[in-house]
Formats: structure tokens, sequence, C-alpha cells
């Protein structure tokens, strides 16, 4: 009750106590405002513990409450936490991305708070240390007493665990001697320490066109202002080794950078060019980290001590003191496009990022993405083009082979020309990618029988046959089943028949015809860990496999320099899809395989196998003319108005029942929303009409590019109610259309 004790009844500003909103990392939530109770301070930015409901849950302070809900019914804060704020320009992040993605800032706020433990305060360890006032000569030592004080005396202070190792005594020698008061203790924080990446060693010798190119990158980064930069080059034409002269320069001046990659190409190679560039190794974020690593990482990084970072897209979300720089390397992969969640493009939230916190950032990539080219020639981002090397090979002699006129033998998937390239390759000690983007045996399993394909019992996909594995497995749920002896739809028996190749089975046929070959598949499927990866590629660049069959895990970053053939086993494969960046994804994927052979001081080959060799993609890759193909596609995508000319946004409803959901659609559908320029298509069934159980269907809005979907799509959707089990995906900037 309140009385006159209470200090929200006396008069005057300063006396009141606060009333704060604050955002809790929920998937639903918005802010919610929560009362400050006396004494305790919460300013923006502060990590708290608030209730919710009958749990007390961690939460950040986001600014003063709105005062929705009267001051009396607000609950306390009940804790604040010790550890650092959160800094003002993540927090703007958080709601940047939220508003453009149309996604629940508490989401957000949840990529950005995934070390929770990170916030608790340190465990303290205890430490003995010899007083300062020195030993009383008096006191006779024993050997063992006398080698600790040695040890200690002039020296840093040690753990017990340290101490007694470096010293070779047990622990009650050290105890005894505290209590003899030899030795003293204190508690302090245990941190680990970071190699320091060293931004004044030298670099290496630059070429004329790298040298000016670098230079525009580290007069960006002393600006100390935001700017956009493509950084663009063939394979091999040092893209690397100039923007880590941009690194150096933030480095240099204290401050601490970004690299993104996508993680598939953040390999062993790429993290010792780094090492040998710096002197010490970057602190990479990724899936691979323990929870310990992932604790003191996320506090170092927020403490200041640790200059680079290198991950793949949620390093965005990395607490940073004082960002200096962000690269994103091959800026094009369309796997920094999150596809769960919250839908973000962590390229595009790069920029943003780094606008936010007036840095630079660098895009770079050999084949940029239609985006960035047009923010590049638009303006709005500056461009920075590297020649190739003079002297070395860039991109390998790459050769169409039309698979009409030389057809692989029946059930067989290498042509003559190739399986002849391949015998004078291995002749002359020299080694072979074979190149399919399709991981397992078989795409698809027939029953003879009667015609059926083995369907995921979840999705409306083929089941892929891996033999290595001994399994049918869906790739788009993970579900998996025995290889059937009895067909589930006439129930004939050992009828089945694979269909189509995958890199298993290509394997099958390169062992048969180059039975002597050293053989090895570089894919997810074989290649499980990070360890296991590298060490792949290390047998390789050592010259220990004579024919890598791989998918697109091999395509990326890596420097094979006996490698002179590489085969594209597939290169329509990537066209079927369909989509808007079918062609521009097959290309940049089939210009970065060809990329691989010949890269040192020998010439590559690049066979293309295709069945389509006058489809302009394919004429592009094969001229290996990269700004055609981007003026030919771009000027497809300008007719038609699509990005970078255009707006999409998709609609993905799901759920268990068709009937609920098409009801939903209907009712979604009589409220479009009606704006000049706008076009909305749908509802459809979705291409992957059938998905962990869950029916889809999507709408797909179209937009000029200067018109905001995010306000229309809100409009539409405010007034609409999901049902129990529907959910709704808003997927701005699609990358799937499945
Ligand atoms: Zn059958
Ligand atoms: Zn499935």
């Amino acid at each position: 009750m309140a009385n006159d004790l209470d200090p929200r009844m006396q008069a005057g500003e300063d006396v009141l106590p606060g009333t704060v909103r604050v955002l809790l990392p929920l998937p639903l939530a918005d802010a919610y405002d929560y009362s400050v109770p006396e004494g305790m301070e919460a300013e923006p930015g502060r990590f708290v513990v608030v209730p919710l409901g009958k749990r007390l849950v961690l939460g950040v302070v986001w600014g003063p409450g709105t005062g929705e809900v009267a001051v009396e019914r607000l609950r306390d804060i009940a804790e604040v936490l010790e550890c650092l704020p959160m800094a003002e320009t993540t927090r703007k992040f958080i709601d940047w991305v939220a508003g453009y993605t149309l996604s629940p800032a508490g989401a957000v706020l949840r990529m950005a708070m995934s070390v929770p433990s990170a916030l608790e305060p340190p465990r303290t360890e205890t430490v003995y240390f010899a007083p300062e006032s020195g030993r009383d000569p008096l006191i006779k030592l024993t050997p063992a007493r006398k080698r600790v004080l040695d040890q200690l005396e002039g020296g840093p202070a040690l753990p017990m665990a340290e101490l007694c190792r470096l010293v070779g005594v047990g622990s009650s020698v050290v105890k005894a001697m505290v209590q003899a008061g030899l030795l003293e203790t204190a508690e302090r924080v245990p941190r680990r320490a970071f190699a320091q990446p060293d931004g004044g060693r030298p670099g290496p010798l630059l070429s004329d066109g790298q040298a000016a190119a670098a230079q525009g990158l580290v007069e960006r980064v002393r600006a100390k202002t935001y700017s956009a930069t493509l950084l663009d080059g063939v394979p091999g034409a040092g893209k690397t080794e100039v923007y880590f002269e941009a690194v150096a320069a933030a480095l240099a001046e204290g401050r601490q950078v970004l690299v993104l990659l996508p993680e598939i190409a953040l390999t062993a190679q790429w993290l010792k060019r780094f090492e040998d560039r710096f002197g010490a190794p970057p602190s990479p974020w990724h899936s691979g980290l323990t929870s310990l690593e992932r604790r003191e990482t996320w506090r170092a990084i927020a403490a200041g001590r640790i200059g680079v970072v290198v991950g793949a897209r949620s390093a965005l979300f990395l607490p940073f003191a004082d960002l200096g720089l962000i690269v994103v390397d091959e800026e094009h992969d369309g796997s920094f496009k999150q596809d769960d969640g919250v839908l973000y493009n962590a390229r595009d939230m790069a920029v943003v990022r780094a606008r936010l916190a007036s840095a630079p950032i660098v895009l770079a990539s050999a084949t940029p993405s239609l985006e960035t080219v047009t923010n590049a020639s638009g303006g709005r981002y500056a461009s920075l083009h590297l020649p190739a090397r003079h002297g070395a090979h860039g991109l390998a002699g790459i050769e169409a082979i039309d698979l009409r006129r030389q057809p692989p033998p029946r059930g067989q998937w290498l042509s003559p020309p190739v399986v002849e390239a391949m015998r004078n390759t291995l002749a002359q000690g020299e080694q072979v990618l074979l190149f399919l983007n399709r991981r397992g045996y078989a795409p698809l399993t027939l029953c003879r029988a009667c015609g059926q394909g083995l369907e995921c019992p979840q999705c409306s996909a083929w089941l892929v046959e891996h033999r290595f594995r001994r399994t049918l497995t869906c790739h788009h749920c993970g579900y998996a089943e025995p290889p059937a002896k009895v067909c589930r739809h006439c129930g004939a028996e050992d009828q089945f028949v694979a269909c189509g190749p995958g890199v298993e089975r290509l394997a099958e046929e390169a062992l048969s015809l180059f039975p002597e070959a050293r053989l090895e598949m570089f894919t997810s499927d074989t290649l499980i860990s990070r360890d296991q990866a590298s060490a792949a590629v290390e047998r390789m660049t050592k010259g220990e496999i004579d024919i890598l069959i791989g998918t697109q895990m091999a395509a990326k970053g890596h420097h094979f320099p006996n490698l002179t053939l590489v085969a594209v086993v597939d290169a329509d494969l990537g066209l079927n899809g369909g989509d808007l960046r079918a062609a521009e994804r097959t290309f940049q994927l089939l210009y970065q395989v060809a990329g691989r052979a010949g890269r040192q001081d020998r010439p590559g080959t690049a066979l293309v196998q295709t069945y389509i060799p006058e489809h302009p993609v394919m004429q592009a890759v094969v001229s290996g003319d990269r700004d055609r193909f981007v003026a030919a596609e771009l000027a497809d995508r300008a007719a038609a108005g699509m990005p970078p000319y255009g707006r999409l946004a998709a609609l993905i409803i799901s759920g268990a029942d068709p009937g609920q959901l098409d009801a939903f659609c209907v009712a979604l559908s009589r409220r479009t929303p009606q704006v000049s320029g706008v076009s909305i298509l749908g509802p459809a069934t979705a291409p992957l009409a059938l998905l962990r159980g869950r029916h889809r269907r999507r709408f797909l809005l179209k937009a000029p590019r200067d018109t905001p979907l995010q306000p229309i799509l809100h409009d539409w959707l405010s007034g609409v109610r999901l049902a129990g089990s529907l959910r709704l995906q808003i997927d701005i900037d699609p990358y799937s259309f499945l």
C-alpha cells in the first residue's frame, strides 16, 4: 500500500523510482516495462534479471518505460548484473534487424545473447604469492618450501595446480606454508590470454594493383567512418592479402575486426594464411567451439581483449567493444542467408552493423552478387578491382563437353573426353577434382515393378541413397531408414534401382576406371569434423590423393598446387531449381570450381559436362567472362522487375491440417493490400509442399526497389490471427523459393 514512506508518493522526479523497458531474449517478446527499485541503477544496456510469470529471466534494459502499464502494476527488476552492458550500437542493430526482418526484437536479441553463461560473474580462483615483506631469515626452510618461495618471489601469483606442477611439490606443502605465514593468498578472476594478431608486422610484397587497392582500404579504415567497398578480382588475384592490409591498419589503431566467412570457407588454410601474416591466429567463432571457449571468447570480445574475430553469420551478433572494420569474404555466398528462425542475410546486415558502428565494410568476392554489383555501379558502394596477377595463371582453360554429342556409356556419368583428360593428368602425376554437387549414392530410388520412387514420409522429397552409411535419407528433414527390400507401394521384392549419380556413385565409377588411383571423397557426409576436413586438405596438398571427388565443400577456399584438371560432372544441376538466382548461383559455383585448377605455375583445364552448352550461363562460364554474364543476367532481372531492381518478400504459411491452412490463406488473400506497383502472387502450394509433416503455402510480394515492403506487410498481417497450429514465416529478400 502506498503511504508517506513510499517513494512513489513523494514529490520530485529525482526520487521517483524509474520504470524501464526490458527486452527479453524470447521469440515472442517485445520489450516489457518493469520498475526499478530504489537504489538500483538500471541504465539502458544493462543486463538484468526480471520476473516473468513465475520464472526469473535474463533481459536487457532497452530504454525508459513506455508508461503503458500503470506503475503500481509493474514488477520490480530483481537484479542488475555486474557484467559489461550491451553497447548502444548493438542495441540499435538489434532493433534495426528486427524492424527489417519483421521479427520480434526478442528473437533477434536471443541471437545476441547466445552465451548467457558469459553474463554470470566469472568464477574466481585462489592464487598464492610470497609476502612483499620477504622471508624471515630465522625460519628454516625445507628444500620443498625453498623451491616454492624461489618460484614465487619476484614472479607472478599462481593458482595451486600450476604452482605444484612448476615446483614439483604436493598441495599440502603449499597449504602448510600459508598456515606458517610464508605465503599469502588472493582471489582473482582467471583470464584466458588470447593470442594477439600483430598489425605491425610487415606484409607480403604486393603488386602495384594490389598495393593501390590495399592503400584504398587502409585509408577507409583510418577515416573511422562508415563506407562500403566491393573488392573483386579473379580467384588468385590476391583479395585476401589485400584485405589483410586493412585488417592490419585496424589492429594498428587498436580496434576490433570482424571477418565473416561462409562456414565452409573457414578452412585451416585460411587460418594459416592469417597466422603467417599476423603472427597469431584470429579468434574463430563457429559451431565447433566448446561452451567454455564460447564463454571466454564472448567475454573477451565484450572487453575488447580480442582483436580479430572470424566466423560465420552468427558472429555478427557478438558484443564488439570497438568495431573498426568488417570484412565479408565470399560475399555472394548463399549461406549468409539464415533460413531458420530470424530470416536475415548476414551480408546485408553486416553493412547495417558497419553503418551503425561508423566503421568501413569490405565485401570481397571473385563473383560478386548482382545486388552488390548494382550497389557498386549505382555509387552506394565503392569498388576496387584487382587485376589478375601478372605472369600467373588465373582461370583455367574452360571447355564445355556437350553430353548430347559425347555421352558417357549407359549407366555411367563420365564422358569420354573427361576420362581421356583424367588419364593424361594422372599419367603426369597431377591431380583431378571431379565436382558433383550431390551428396550420397543416388538422388532417387525407383521400384522397377511399379515405377514409384521412394519418398520421404514427412516431406515432398525423394529419399537419397547413402551407400556409405547404408541409409535412405531425406536431405530436408533428416529422416532416415535402412535400405528397403520390399516396395511399400506394390510389395515387389528386390526391384529397386538407383537413378542418377551422387558423389558416392561417381567414386565407384572413377575407381573402376582407374583402380590404381588414390581416391577420396570430400563431402559433409565423409568428413564430419573440421579436423577430418583439414586432414583431407592436407593429404590433397601433399599429393597423397590423385582423384578428389567433391560437393561444393570442395569448391571453396582451398589451394591445391598440383590440381590441374577439374571436371564438373553435371553443370546443369543448379539450373533446374528454377528460382530467381539459379543462373547466378550456377555461374558462381562453376566459376569458383573452374578456378581451382592450375592456380600456381601449372596451367589447368576445367571440363564442364552439360546438355545445354548454348545456355547463356554455360557460354559465360566457358568464356570465363564474368562481366558478360553479369550484364546479361542483370538485363533479365531488370526486364522482370526482379532483385536487385525490385524487392521481394515471401510469406510461408505451414500447418499440419491442410483444411485449416487453406482457410487461413483464403482469409489472407481477401485482405491483400492494394498498393500501386506492388503485386502479390499466391497463395500457391510451395514446391516443397510437405516439410517435416507440415503442409506449406506461399505468397510472394513483389515491389519496386524504392518501395519498402515492411509497412505493407505489417498492415496486411496486423489484423489476422494465426489459428492454433499454423505457422507464418516472413522472408524479406528470400533466397529459397521452395
Ligand atoms: Zn513398387
Ligand atoms: Zn523429409
